[in-house]
């Protein structure tokens, strides 16, 4: 047993007030590829010019065509990893409270997570441009792109473009979340896009201890994470809970 997952299981059983924060590590064993970094989404197509929202004004056709029909055909298929699950029975045995993530796959939610936070907004579901009605994504009909609401009008995903804001609203509780947190998890993400970057700094400066599970090392290594559990989220994620389990029996 890997003493970095014991020690991180011995710190979940005394902890009271978990929070995690999650990025496209988490889900790439669930076979949704990451956007940035090596193999990622933005190698191969420019996302200012097919996910900014000025480009999906002037042409939904072919953001539709380039980029969201390919999204919603792996989103829709997507089911939650071990690594998921590990959150949700984590939530279940009253240590987790909230995640907060940037990813849009809706995969927490789904796992059984009841707080999560979506700084990016969602895929899961769509927008309708004209009269702000609500489909879920999978059952969008894309025989006509782009595919169209009843009222004649555009459906958009409910997640964040580029050039768009993100919600005030969730800044506003992941900072609340962060800094009443005892335990910050970062899981499966380099956290150096902002706002994401500042709450484990905001978890830190309130005393909580910050566990990361990452394949590789990051920027927070050694300067704000108190120590990192080096491997795949899933297979990580199940070996802590696991042993949290036994000790929460013993
Ligand atoms: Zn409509």
């Amino acid at each position: 047993m890997d003493k970095l997952i014991k020690k991180a299981a011995q710190d979940l059983a005394l902890a009271k007030n978990v929070v995690a924060l999650t990025g496209a590590g988490i889900s790439v064993e669930s076979g949704i590829p990451p956007f940035r970094g090596k193999g990622g989404l933005w190698e191969k197509i420019d996302p200012m010019e097919y996910a900014h929202i000025n480009s999906f004004m002037k042409d939904p056709v072919t953001v539709w065509n380039v980029l969201l029909k390919d999204m919603k055909e792996i989103i829709d298929k997507a089911v939650p990893n071990k690594a998921h699950k590990g959150l949700a029975r984590l939530e279940e045995l009253k240590k987790l409270t909230t995640i907060i993530t940037q990813n849009v796959d809706g995969l927490h939610q789904l796992a059984g997570n009841s707080d999560v936070i979506e700084f990016h907004g969602n895929f899961v579901w769509q927008r309708c441009m004209k009269c702000n009605s609500r489909c879920k994504t999978s059952e969008v009909d894309l025989s006509c792109i782009p595919p169209k609401c009843t009222c004649g009008g555009i459906y958009r995903p409910d997640c964040v473009f580029f050039g768009e804001m993100i919600d005030p609203d969730h800044l506003v509780r992941s900072r609340q979340a962060a800094s009443a947190c005892d335990i910050m998890l970062v899981i499966g993400t380099s956290v150096i896009v902002e706002p994401a970057a500042y709450m484990p700094v905001i978890a830190k400066e309130n005393g909580a201890k910050i566990i990361e599970i990452n394949p590789e090392k990051t920027p927070l290594t050694n300067s704000i994470s108190d120590y990192i559990v080096m491997g795949t989220a899933g297979h990580t994620l199940q070996n802590i809970v696991n042993q949290l389990e036994i000790l929460i029996e013993s």
